[in-house]
């Protein structure tokens, strides 16, 4: 037994693991029960590939990420177990959607014809201070789930948070369209790369522009924006996300 297993050997003796969507007991090393899994997968080909939502918006304005990839639909219901597991991710120290998630994205990059190879793993920053809080960037954890399921190197000094703004999910979806000018570039040279962008959930996708925008101008030549959850535009007012 390595240290590693006895560490998690441990820990599942005082901490069970159990499903982030309904709360069950699972087996150590078991992500979200059959149930779950079920409940929570959003068929690939139900969202748009290039701007993640179930409603493209393509049409309407540009974008800056080329493509996006993602798990589950976020809805208003917090019954439903995609809700729970993204709010298990941000608020519990359960983090079993975020491997997930990326195992989810992970696969389906492998047999989608649309996305191409990628160089690094990167995530949406958070602000030192909600870090300090929290204790992790739960986009991170995606992000290095990710980056291991597909053998990428995880990259977290490309950007920055530099002030802590209104959380996006307290806003309307045209405050928080504006309410992403405090993400920066920390100027690293990544001339041609192809970046996966990874968030917790995709709302109106202004915080995966504001951050593909960024990279782009460091030189990324291809961004696709990884996310957990999107949400469909009738759940993106403020008043429905818990
Ligand atoms: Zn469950
Ligand atoms: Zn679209």
């Amino acid at each position: 037994m390595t240290l590693t297993t006895l560490k998690a050997s441990l820990i599942s003796l005082i901490l069970p693991n159990r499903c982030p969507g309904c709360d069950a007991l699972l087996y150590p090393g078991e992500l979200l029960c059959a149930d779950c899994e079920g409940k929570v997968l959003l068929p690939h080909d139900d969202y748009c590939h290039t701007c993640g939502k179930l409603r493209c918006f393509c049409q309407k304005r540009t974008v800056f990420y080329d493509r996006a990839i993602v798990c589950s639909r976020y809805t208003a219901d917090l019954a439903d177990p995609a809700v729970r597991a993204v709010w298990a991710l941000k608020n519990t120290q359960n983090t079993n959607f975020a491997r997930f998630a990326a195992k989810i994205i992970a696969e389906r990059l492998r047999h989608s014809l649309d996305y191409g190879d990628f160089d690094l793993v990167t995530a949406v920053p958070m602000h030192p201070s909600k870090k300090r809080i929290r204790g992790y960037n739960q986009a991170a954890l995606i992000g290095k789930a990710l980056a291991q399921e597909l053998g990428l190197p995880y990259r977290d000094d490309l950007l920055t948070k530099s002030r802590s703004r209104a959380a996006q999910h307290n806003l309307s979806a045209k405050e928080r369209l504006t309410n992403v000018a405090a993400f920066d570039t920390r100027n690293v040279d990544l001339t041609g790369k192809r970046i996966l962008l990874c968030d917790d959930v995709l709302t109106t996708g202004a915080t995966m522009d504001r951050c593909a925008a960024l990279l782009k101008a460091d030189g990324a030549a291809f961004v696709c924006a990884a996310a957990a959850a999107t949400t469909s535009r009738k759940e993106e007012s403020k008043e429905e996300l818990p």
